[in-house]
């Protein structure tokens, strides 16, 4: 796995240096290789996972791929459970690579899918004891494998981080690189950066349409005693982000990439000149070229956001 790819976006904070962590350049794609390969080996470790065991896991799209190609590697069979919100080009990818892929359309009380895919796991694992339920939610392998790799990976390479921005999903990846800053850099101002509408960090609900960041269900992992700042931002400015950082910049990002991006460019102002700045992106855009780089799907959700910047030309 490449731990320490990084591009220059100094133009989002002038004066000082930028660095943005491309995780997807790992082999599954995304930044849930490493969960993927923890989740499995703590599941190997409990001595109750044999070849052929079927596991289970609750995935908006890129852990879901990521286990399918580590269990296919391994001889285990794997179900994945995902929602509406996960593309078509994740689905296809966990199939192809052997998973049962199941979707979950039922909304939870947060208008979000994860409780529901949560529930749909509970009943599975009652009606077979031999399933085994990775829970990348609870499951402390999760943020071990991002503190030992992907937060001891950015410090090396960078040397020296003032801002540390990091998207918060499960929020693996953030608890552990944030255990790692804090036991190693401990000035390193962390910024965790969710989408509106995620209840992670105690905001109000909302729908959201793009897999990655936020949940409807506060995550079991979650710690936020190493956090020095939450910033939520809104589906419809990480869209608009990614959009113009392809056409202006040539750079293909997944969404939540472009929310963590905006994050960056908010907190510009703030910045002192001469500071070192990290941002992680968890993977590119081409999986979603369908969803967020598509005119009518964006129009469909947030007719602003496209207005007269189509990518797709009239003829
Ligand atoms: N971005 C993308 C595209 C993801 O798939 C995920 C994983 N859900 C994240 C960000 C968040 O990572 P984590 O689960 O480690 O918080």
């Amino acid at each position: 796995m490449l731990d320490d790819l990084f591009i220059r976006l100094d133009q989002l904070v002038p004066g000082s240096s930028v660095f943005l962590k491309l995780e997807g350049l790992n082999p599954a794609g995304s930044v849930k290789l490493k969960t993927a390969v923890a989740l499995v080996a703590a599941a190997e470790d409990s001595g109750r996972c044999f070849p052929r065991t079927r596991l289970i896991e609750s995935t908006s799209g890129n852990l879901g791929v990521a286990l399918a190609m580590v269990c296919a590697a391994k001889g285990y069979r794997l179900t994945c459970v995902t929602d509406p919100n996960a593309t078509v080009q994740s689905r296809r990818l966990m199939e192809v690579l052997g998973a049962e892929v199941v979707v979950i359309d039922v909304r939870d009380v947060h208008g979000g899918y994860l409780q529901s895919r949560i529930d749909y796991i509970g009943e599975r694992l009652r009606r077979d004891p031999d399933l085994f339920w990775l829970n990348q939610y609870a499951n402390p392998a999760g943020p071990q494998a991002h503190r030992d790799r992907t937060g001891r990976a950015l410090l090396q390479e960078i040397g020296h981080i003032d801002y540390a921005f990091i998207g918060a999903g499960t929020t693996g990846t953030l608890m552990g690189c944030a255990e790692y800053l804090r036991r190693h850099s401990p000035a390193t101002r962390i910024i965790a950066v969710d989408a509106e509408g995620s209840v992670t960090f105690g905001g109000p609900a909302a729908r959201r349409h793009i897999p990655g960041l936020g949940t409807s269900r506060r995550p079991e992992i979650l710690d936020t005693g190493n956090i020095d700042e939450v910033v939520l931002i809104s589906e419809s400015a990480a869209v608009e982000m990614c959009r113009t950082l392809a056409e202006e910049r040539g750079l293909l990002l997944g969404g939540s990439s472009g929310t963590v991006l905006c994050a960056v460019q908010d907190a510009a102002k703030e910045i002192p000149d001469g500071s070192v700045v990290v941002a992680i992106s968890p993977d590119f855009g081409d999986r979603y070229l369908e969803t967020i780089y598509n005119d009518d799907w964006v129009a469909e959700r947030w007719p602003e956001t496209v207005g007269n910047k189509k990518i797709s030309q009239a003829p």
